[in-house]
Formats: C-alpha cells, structure tokens, sequence
C-alpha cells in the first residue's frame, strides 16, 4: 500500500475515492484494443481494454492490481477518455504526461486546462514524488501502446 503523505487532502480524497471505487472496472468481451502494462518500481498492473464505434471509444475496460495511485490513476483515465475519438484520447495521454513530468513546481494550469483535465488535476500532485510518477502513468503508457498497436495494424485501411 502506498502511502499518500504530502498530497494535497483535496487530490488525496479524489485518488482515494477512484482506488476504492474504481470505474470501468470490467473486462470488455470483443475489445479492438486490448493492452497490458506493469510498473516493476512498484509492482503494479494494468490491463486496457477499449471497445470502438464510429470511430469513438464507446468503452474502456480496466482491470489492475497495485497501488492506490497507479489504480486510481486507471480508473480516472477510463472516465476521462469514454466517448472521445482516439486522436482525442492521445490529446489527453499528452497532458497528462506533461501534467506528471512538468517539474518546476508551476501549477499547472490555466482554467481552461484544468476544466479539460477535471479529477486528472488531482495526479499532478504526484509530480512531487518521483518515484510515484511511473504509477501515475502506467495507465496511459499502457494504453497509449494500445492505441498505437492497433493504429499500426489498421494503418491504409
Ligand atoms: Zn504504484
């Protein structure tokens, strides 16, 4: 179990609530995009599904063992990315992945970052803790793998 001192009690709260009741929290039968991730800093897990429509990723299946930061992180992306185009979904994998790596102690945002990032606002505490960094990610990596994959299969088609 991975101890949350020193973050913020608000992103605390918001982790905590996505660790203890995680969203999309299922397998997805007949997935398009399916990809596993494991963070060996922490032993955390992560299997991605995503199902597809039109072109929009209609859901996203999550299914991790690990810690309440590398969990939650998965359970925030799921909620995040349901509905969105994949170039969309990159757009977000992006962000995040700056809101994680941007060190120098700036606040993120402007507001109108923030209004996109929403619950994900609450990761950006973890910045401050550089080895919990990978398990905030290990969700996004994984699923932006996925993503790639199959872009890669289905490319000129
Ligand atoms: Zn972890």
């Amino acid at each position: 179990m991975t101890s949350l001192d020193g973050l913020d009690e608000l992103y605390k709260e918001v982790i905590l609530d996505h660790y203890h009741h995680p969203r999309h929290n299922h397998d997805l039968p007949e997935a398009d995009v399916s990809s596993a991730g494991y963070n060996p800093l922490c032993g955390d897990e992560m299997f991605l599904q995503i199902k597809l429509r039109e072109g929009k990723i209609e859901d996203i299946g999550v299914r991790g063992k690990g810690c309440s930061i590398s969990q939650a992180s998965g359970s925030m992306m799921a909620e995040a990315l349901v509905g969105k185009s994949l170039d969309d979904a990159k757009d977000v994998i992006g962000a995040v992945r700056t809101l994680l790596e941007d060190r120098d102690g700036r606040p993120v945002a402007s507001r109108d970052a923030q209004e996109t990032l929403g619950d994900l606002e609450a990761l950006s505490g973890v910045r401050n803790f550089p080895v919990r960094i990978k398990c905030a990610l290990l969700p996004w990596t994984t699923l932006e793998e996925g993503i790639m994959r199959y872009e890669e299969k289905h490319a000129g088609s």
